[in-house]
């Protein structure tokens, strides 16, 4: 139902998973979630209410109940959707609900059981089974991220240092729009391998968390598949078309008991409200339609989604539901937030020849690669002419050439040409040997020419067999319509697929025509009405009037509703205002008390705020200029030395003064040829051996003290000694060896 030419609403569809033991234990209340498959409603009773009180009742584009499968889900509200990926359309799949409802579930299900895979493995399939299928003239090159926000923080999970890598940035291009800085992305050539990289991810995100459901209830798990598709168009040219998909398993969206927590806790449950709390912002304001703002820069999340609710996008929301009575107030808000997501119109478009393919750049780097391979190829076959011309014998029957074949003939004649020249050097180093007139030495030099010679042919292949390697490698990442990956599905399998899509096309279409059915009904009932009497008229107005008064008595008990849970959220965002406020003066009394207050300002001059990641951050302290000037150049070392040294320095060392101003050769390691000094334990001579050093200071003369040459002797204090004449010359060898 598009307002206008181009946009479209985000779709949105329900799914309750079956009652667990545990639930069902519990009582024979059974569930309070009903569905109408046929019309896309969801009935939802209030346990505590009276019996009388009517019940709730949403509709939405599908609903899935306990005993759906994955695969109609899939079928039905997501096929649609990679397809569009595939067509070049953004497209976002996002599972919301509480924890525990099957999120996860319908998102990744259960890998080892085909009729329990979820949504991202039945992509995976549909994806690489698509391009199989596709024409020949197609090429393909499928990529895949995936990140966690866990405490408002991105983080990479296909980064070996997941647990201990800084957090990642979020950035804006007007191209692609909101992106992460550095995620790693692998490029995946069959299903196999996107899933390995799913299962890489998977072991980060469950390495990272102490518990992981308490984990995956508090972090946000996106995976990303880009499929850029390479295609000739009418004009003989190239054209790209880059599709983005945003996989999206949610943290629980119920309320996180707060109360008298701290310190990390508190942060954490302060940001986990903020990111579902601004992704609730959001679809309301979209969903509205009249407030202009729409806050997507509150949180990471509600960022990485901004193309996905409002913007360039196709979006499903899965909105999973528990069927347990004591849940009741969080399935009611569930259902309100993907109500409300309704709403939201998007404006998909196709992404066609962006700046940034990397397709493109994998065909260029095949071009060159292909090129040089063409070019080596040349050459060797100029040197064999040229070989063939100085008349060594071979078998020489002329290769045909095709274009297609080029790695294999390069190959092939590389290793022709080396063999035939190594035979020719053989022969050559054969008559060199045998050569009976020539010198002992001339031999040996001639025959190492030879193998230098031999060397180098060697190297050259090696750097030829490199080389085709890289083109092999980087051809092989592209993938071929119908050429790369066997299709395991015979003919009857790919009808029933068709049939099975078909159908759920159909369904769809019932479901909707069934809503507007409904709809027009009750505008219509009236106008069909024609009353014999007096009696009848009164009775079908009192009848209507009865239906009218109920479902006032609906609006009136969602008001209420409504106000309550605005009323419960104000009291929650006080009660976090308040203990964050509560932090606050404790740190502000920490600042205030023990940090000077010249540090403080200090501080407080260089930290400005960065909008882009949300952070204060430190100016650098040298005024940034000009990018190049903001690095303090190392100076230059003075000619003749090998460190920067000051003028008075090297005036220092040259009149030998205190050798700190040495830059090197510190240490002295000449030989000490002063006799060992020995004494023996001659208490009374100490006394006078004390007397005689205080007057003579000459450590020759010190015969109770070992001698040691630290090199904070000053040569004057030394000036009779021996071993001043080392140190003298050492002073004096110093600019000499320092100019080495
Ligand atoms: P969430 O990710 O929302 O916290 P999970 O996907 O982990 O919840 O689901 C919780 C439990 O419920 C899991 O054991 C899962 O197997 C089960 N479950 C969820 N949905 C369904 C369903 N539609 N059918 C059967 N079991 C389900
Ligand atoms: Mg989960």
């Amino acid at each position: 139902m598009s307002k206008n030419k181009g946009s479209e609403s985000v779709k949105v569809v329900v799914r309750c998973r079956p009652l667990n033991r545990k639930e069902e234990s519990n009582g024979p209340a059974g569930g309070i979630v009903q569905m109408d498959l046929r019309l896309g409603q969801v009935i939802l009773r209030n346990p505590r209410a009276s019996a009388s009180e009517p019940q709730k009742t949403f509709t939405f584009d599908a609903v899935y109940d306990a005993s759906s499968k994955q695969r109609d889900l899939y079928d039905e509200s997501v096929r649609p959707l990679i397809d569009s990926a595939l067509a070049g359309f953004n497209g976002t799949i996002f599972a919301y609900g509480q924890t525990g409802t099957g999120k996860t579930y319908t998102m990744q299900g259960v890998w080892l059981d085909p009729e329990k895979r979820g949504v991202i493995p039945n992509a995976f399939d549909h994806i690489f089974t698509h391009i199989s299928r596709s024409q020949s003239d197609k090429q393909y090159l499928v990529r895949a991220s995936y990140l966690e926000i866990y405490r408002e923080e991105v983080r990479d999970l296909l980064d070996p240092n997941h647990g201990t890598a800084r957090a990642l940035e979020l950035r804006e291009s007007p191209d692609t729009g909101v992106y992460v800085r550095d995620l790693t992305s692998c490029v995946c050539k069959s299903i196999k391998e996107i899933e390995e990289v799913m299962n890489v991810g998977n072991q980060a995100r469950a390495v990272g968390a102490t518990d992981m459901n308490e984990h995956s209830s508090r972090s946000h798990a996106l995976f990303l598949i880009t499929v850029e598709c390479s295609q000739p168009g009418p004009d003989g040219r190239k054209h790209i078309r880059v599709g983005r998909l945003n996989l999206v398993d949610l943290a629980g969206s119920e309320r996180q008991a707060k109360t008298g927590v701290q310190g990390d806790r508190l942060k954490e449950a302060a940001k986990i409200n903020l990111s579902l709390s601004a992704l609730g912002n959001v679809i309301s304001a979209l969903a509205d339609g009249r407030s202009g703002h729409v806050p997507y820069r509150d949180s990471k999340l509600t960022r990485l989604l901004q193309d996905s609710l409002g913007g360039n996008a196709k979006t499903v929301m899965v909105a999973t539901l528990g069927p347990a009575p004591q849940h009741y107030e969080e399935t009611l808000t569930t259902l309100r937030y993907a109500n409300r997501a309704k709403n939201i119109q998007n404006q998909p478009r196709v992404n066609e020849d962006p700046k940034d393919a990397l397709l493109r750049e994998f065909q260029r780097e095949i071009a060159r690669l292909r090129a040089q391979l063409n070019h080596r190829k040349w050459r060797s076959k100029q040197k064999k002419e040229q070989v063939e011309g100085e008349g060594w014998e071979r078998d020489g029957d002329e290769e045909t050439e095709g274009e297609d074949e080029v790695e294999v003939e390069v190959e092939k004649e590389a290793q022709e040409y080396v063999k035939l020249e190594e035979q020719r050097l053989e022969r050559e180093k054969e008559a060199i040997r045998e050569d009976q007139f020539l010198l002992a030495e001339e031999k040996q030099r001639l025959l190492g020419e030879k193998e230098r010679m031999m060397g180098d042919l060697r190297k050259e292949q090696e750097a030829t067999e490199q080389l085709t390697a890289k083109y092999k490698a980087m051809e092989s990442k592209l993938l071929v319509g119908g050429k790369n990956i066997i299709d395991h599905t015979n003919e009857q399998q790919k009808m029933l697929e068709m049939k099975r899509q078909e159908i759920a096309e159909q369904s769809r279409s019932e479901r909707e025509m069934q809503q507007q059915m409904l709809v027009q009904d009750e505008e219509t009932l009236e106008l069909r009405e024609t009353f014999t009497s007096l009696q009848q008229e009164v009775e079908a107005k009192t009848k209507k009037l009865k239906k009218l008064y109920a479902k006032l008595q609906c609006i009136k008990a969602e008001i209420q509703d409504v106000n309550d849970e605005h009323v419960r959220s104000r009291q929650e965002l006080e009660q976090t205002q308040n203990e964050l406020t509560r932090e606050l003066k404790f740190k502000y009394l920490i600042i205030e008390n023990f940090i000077p207050p010249e540090e403080k300002n200090k501080i407080m001059n260089r930290l400005t705020f960065d909008p882009e990641e949300d952070q204060w951050k430190f100016q650098p302290l040298v005024p940034a200029e000009s990018k190049s000037s903001q690095m303090k150049k190392r100076p230059t070392s003075a000619v003749g030395y090998k460190r920067p040294i000051s003028q008075y320095a090297r005036v220092a060392i040259a009149m030998g003064a205190h050798s700190r101003y040495r830059a090197e050769n510190i240490m002295f390691l000449e030989l000490d040829m002063t006799p060992p000094n020995t004494s023996s334990l001659d208490r009374s001579t100490e006394a006078e051996q004390n007397q005689s050093r205080s007057v003579d200071n000459s450590p020759t003369k010190d015969r109770g003290v070992r001698k040691s040459r630290s090199w904070c002797q000053t040569p004057k204090s030394i000036a009779s000694s021996s071993s001043n004449v080392s140190l003298a010359a050492c002073h004096a060898a110093t600019p000499t060896a320092a100019a080495q």
